[in-house]
């Protein structure tokens, strides 16, 4: 058997992990784009939002007596570095970082839906707390990013049929 308290623990650490992978993945995108500065700015606001976050899990954590550093950590951290590598070759690499972003955002969005119901459910309201701090920023970021896909698309389409230019980052 597997108590409420173990399996809060257990999606605290998951959370670390991909507050780090999110990091990871954030920061190589930033730093890769050039002509895309409103992307690029939203991005770098939700970096200082991610690692906020990071800080309120890690407080969660050690408030619960579990470690943050487990290899699961390792895991996210090589994941996001493959997908920072692997965007760098894509020619629309833009539009594919902010379609992953999307998608990133909604994992993370069920991520704290579902910690936030197992606080509840274990009776620890700090940490139900924490995660009910953290999802309205999730969902904002997810917000930005669909509501913004058409205009990030017709720009790179534009960047995309002049010689002259680079359209991808
Ligand atoms: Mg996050
Ligand atoms: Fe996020």
């Amino acid at each position: 058997m597997t108590t409420r308290q173990e399996n809060l623990l257990d999606w605290l650490r998951d959370a670390h992990a991909m507050e780090q992978q999110a990091e990871n993945m954030l920061k190589a995108q930033s730093k890769r784009l050039e002509h895309y500065p409103e992307l690029k700015a939203r991005i770098d606001q939700h970096i200082e939002e991610t690692l906020g976050q990071q800080k309120l899990i890690d407080e969660c954590l050690s408030r619960l007596g579990g470690s943050s550093s487990t290899i699961k950590d390792m895991t996210g951290k090589i994941m996001a570095f493959g997908q920072a590598a692997g965007g760098s070759l894509m020619s629309d690499e833009v539009v594919k970082g902010a379609m992953a972003g999307y998608v990133f955002e909604n994992v993370e969005i069920a991520t704290y839906t579902v910690l936030i119901a197992a606080a509840e459910a274990a009776g620890d309201f700090e940490t139900k707390a924490a995660c009910e701090q953290i999802l309205p920023q999730e969902i904002a970021m997810a917000e930005w990013l669909l509501e913004h896909l058409p205009e990030i698309t017709e720009a790179f389409l534009i960047r995309s049929e002049d010689p002259h230019l680079e359209a991808k980052k």
